[in-house]
């Protein structure tokens, strides 16, 4: 799950994809309301005032009688949907895999791949039979110069080997797909984690030695070797990680913007054959190639020639164990477990088998599983009505630019144009991912995932030198979740967000703006946060803004920045404001324009209190309901060093202390917690 994944800049997201699910509950569930109204009065700490801790206030009551079940790191709304719909597409794999498909149909592929990853017996039974070839293979090498198609072999099938080749958006001409090289080939989750001198971060590094070395024991290495080997891996990631870019940098596009020509890659590099190398990828011919770190190239280039064949040998070693543990016989998923799942995230108890089955499908063929889910339980006014509330959101913040004060009137133009351009998509894509060319056997589940990925890799560099496919999507349907893409100026909505608590058709307006209202405003905003506004309507990397405007909106972002590095997230670790500011800026801009959306939507017919609370307290309540959540300690400290999304405690009350219309719903005064003195305002 922390495997290091070619890195993507562009995507902007709500949350950290939750890959850990968790036992269906009956009860619980936070959308459950008393009055009928999409909120429950139980899920209130009514011993906590408003204005002193909002998000305690309103989900104290809630997180106190849901503790997190030990097979998550966290349980919340994100969480508990995605565990509904993970019970659904359960149903979705058992009926497909028994109903004798036709060879060759997407029901066919979804149903074999679900059985081979259930078949545990035939899966223990081959114990390290299905990584033997590649093992081999790297205990062969005899010199430097069978490096490259070694690597490039295991790359085809696997991820996480030294870097990644991919394609992606020309940002400078947003029709066109150039090649792409990135940073990875990191165990750990980041480089930082191989830097940081506190003693959790130490106790951490041990522990990741000691994993890689009880792998190399369950793969038949004797104890000694083993650990030497362990070692030797951790010496050779650091040097990678002392090489490799921060993720609060990368957020930057013009920090992983280097386009260069195939001369230019191989005089910066010069070691690696490169030509070799893309041939043997079957990349189609490229005029030119992003390298996203040169540093981070010049620095394994070096390694090349600079770090023994053994450590590299060990180091192959491990990331073929570490790619297929999840696929490989019990004790290697047990031990992965052991310590990504506990150690790095907290988790008590490892997920039942079908959960890890059922994410694997959707992680893989997910567009073919997504067609089944989309067809049975996405019904289209769902779609109708997250249209509307897209042009709602819309509408609110065409309203909002003309009136921004810090603003000139070129820039505001070109804002608006920006806006007009939106794409919006939601639901499931119109054009279906072909799988034709993939196939998957009712046995051998590591065959089928690397059948898999290899589809995907050469799907991605197929694209290379082609206009680009503005119908793609980058997640599967069944997603809690949504993104902001700034190379396509698109916003998307996966149909599995499209549900209660997030958008209830039965809760009342307040709930649903608080809610997914705010949700798509929070996309919106990313267009215009301190990486998406460096990108046209169009999708380029191209200024739009004054020089004036751009300073008074960097001081703006500057005051979010600030605040984020303010909030301590455990004892001694903050929020790192700086990773976190796109983020953050699009929850304060979703809040406003969804308020702003909502205002306009109760013009003339103010509804009424209900519970006691008035409409504006309900918007309030309905973005806290969405958050409102449990993390353990090991999974909010890693959400704090990796991940660009704050915690949720503060995505709640870090932007409602800064709006004026929180304080003015609950009555706050000068000297409460949710009223600040400075408050930061940008959209
Ligand atoms: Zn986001």
């Amino acid at each position: 799950m922390f495997k290091s994944l070619p890195y993507r800049r562009i995507v902007a997201t709500l949350v950290l994809c939750i890959v850990f699910l968790g036992v269906l509950r009956a009860s619980g569930a936070i959308g459950d309301s008393s009055g009928g109204w999409g909120f429950n009065t139980a899920n209130l700490d009514k011993t906590c005032k408003p204005c002193d801790d909002f998000y305690q206030f309103a989900m104290g009551g809630w997180m106190k009688s849901n503790p997190i079940p030990p097979e998550f790191p966290t349980w919340g709304s994100f969480t508990v949907l995605a565990d509904r719909n993970q019970a659904s597409m359960r149903g979705i794999l058992e009926d497909v895999a028994k109903a004798n498909a036709a060879a060759g149909s997407n029901q066919q592929k979804i149903g074999d791949f679900y059985t081979s990853c259930m078949d545990t017996a035939a899966i223990d039974a081959a114990a390290t039979k299905p990584i033997a070839a590649d093992l081999a293979a790297i205990e062969k090498l005899k010199d430097p110069n069978e490096l490259q198609p070694l690597i490039g072999r295991l790359q085809q099938t696997g991820n996480g080997f030294l870097f990644g080749f991919d394609s992606t958006q020309d940002l400078d001409d947003s029709t066109q797909v150039i090649a792409e090289i990135g940073q990875g080939g990191l165990g750990l989750p980041e480089r930082d984690y191989y830097t940081r001198t506190d003693d959790k971060s130490k106790q951490l590094r041990a522990d990741y030695v000691t994993h890689v070395a009880k792998m190399f024991v369950l793969a038949g290495d004797s104890q000694g070797k083993a650990d030497a080997e362990a070692q030797s891996v951790m010496n050779f990631e650091t040097t990678l990680a002392n090489a490799s870019m921060p993720r609060a940098q990368m957020r930057d596009p013009h920090e992983v913007w280097h386009k260069m020509t195939l001369p230019q890659l191989e005089a910066l590099a010069p070691v690696w054959p490169w030509e070799a190398y893309f041939r043997q990828r079957n990349a189609p011919e490229f005029s030119a190639i992003n390298v996203e770190q040169p540093d981070f190239f010049k620095e394994t280039n070096r390694l090349l020639t600079s770090a023994p064949l053994d450590q590299w040998k060990s180091y192959l070693r491990w990331h073929v164990i570490h790619a297929s543990a999840n696929e490989l016989s019990d004790s290697f998923v047990q031990e992965n477990f052991s310590f990504y799942g506990a150690k790095l995230a907290g988790s008590k108890q490892i997920q039942p088998r079908w959960k890890r089955c059922v994410q694997s499908v959707n992680r893989n063929i997910g567009e073919a599983l997504g067609q089944v889910y989309v067809e049975k339980y996405f019904p289209p006014e769902a779609k109708a009505h997250a249209r509307e509330m897209v042009a709602n959101l819309i509408g609110a913040l065409r309203s909002d630019v003309p009136t921004l004060g810090w603003m000139g009137p070129d820039t505001k133009k070109q804002a608006i144009e920006k806006l007009e351009a939106f794409q919006i998509k939601i639901g499931y894509p119109d054009k279906w991912r072909d799988y034709s060319a993939l196939s998957v056997e009712r046995t051998g589940y590591l065959a089928n995932v690397r059948r898999a990925v290899n589809f995907e890799n050469a799907r991605e560099l197929h694209k290379i030198g082609k206009p680009v496919d503005r119908t793609e999507w980058g997640m599967t349907p069944p997603t809690v979740n949504a993104y902001y893409n700034s190379t396509m100026n698109e916003i998307v909505f996966p149909a599995g967000i499209l549900q209660p608590p997030f958008y209830d058709p039965k809760a009342d307006d307040a709930i649903n703006y608080g809610g997914m209202g705010a949700v798509i405003g929070h996309e919106i905003t990313h267009g215009f946060d301190d990486s998406g506004s460096q990108f046209d309507g169009k999708g380029n990397l191209r200024e739009w803004w004054t020089k004036e405007d751009r300073k008074n909106f960097d001081e703006r972002a500057a005051c979010v920045r600030q605040q984020f590095d303010g909030f301590e997230v455990e004892p001694g670790l903050h929020e790192n404001g700086k990773l976190v500011l796109g983020e953050s800026i699009a929850d304060l801009g979703g809040l406003s324009i969804s308020y702003a959306a909502y205002e306009k939507a109760m013009e003339g017919k103010r509804p009424q209190s209900l519970d006691g609370f008035t409409p504006e307290q309900r918007f309030f309540l309905g973005w806290a309901q969405v958050w409102g959540a449990n993390l353990r300690p090991e999974y909010a400290r890693l959400m704090a060093n990796s991940n660009e999304h704050p915690v949720p405690r503060f995505r709640v009350n870090g932007p409602l202390s800064n709006m004026e219309l929180f304080a003015k719903a609950f009555g706050c005064k000068k000297g409460d917690t949710m009223l600040r003195e400075k408050a930061c305002k940008i959209w």
